[in-house]
């Protein structure tokens, strides 16, 4: 890839200015696009956590969060026109969301 080497503005990494949007890389650009979906993939992910706690019937909260996932990875496919990175953007995104719940619990 020839082009002129640019910093991204959110974390620093050297990418091609061809990559980047508003001077963001393309891994930045993916996780502000779904930053809400985690959030609300985090809230819904708790909400599990607590029903299954109270052997509450889990079923509906299972299909949210499936819609949810889908809904992120729909997004990250708008951005990322390669199948394999696109899948490798979405596992990094579910990991982080589904990895939240630990932070947020340690508080
Ligand atoms: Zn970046």
């Amino acid at each position: 890839m020839s082009g002129i080497l640019v910093f991204c503005r959110d974390c620093g990494k050297q990418v091609a200015s061809t990559q980047t949007k508003d001077g963001r890389c393309l891994d930045c650009q993916v996780r502000r696009s779904v930053a809400d979906l985690r959030e609300e993939h985090a809230r819904l992910w708790r909400k599990r956590e607590r029903y299954r706690s109270q052997n509450a019937n889990m079923e509906q909260i299972g299909r949210q969060i499936a819609r949810t996932e889908d809904r992120i990875a729909q997004r990250i496919k708008e951005l990322v026109p390669n199948d394999r990175e696109a899948v490798e953007h979405l596992r990094r995104e579910l990991e982080a969301a589904r990895g939240q719940r630990y932070t947020i619990k340690g508080v």
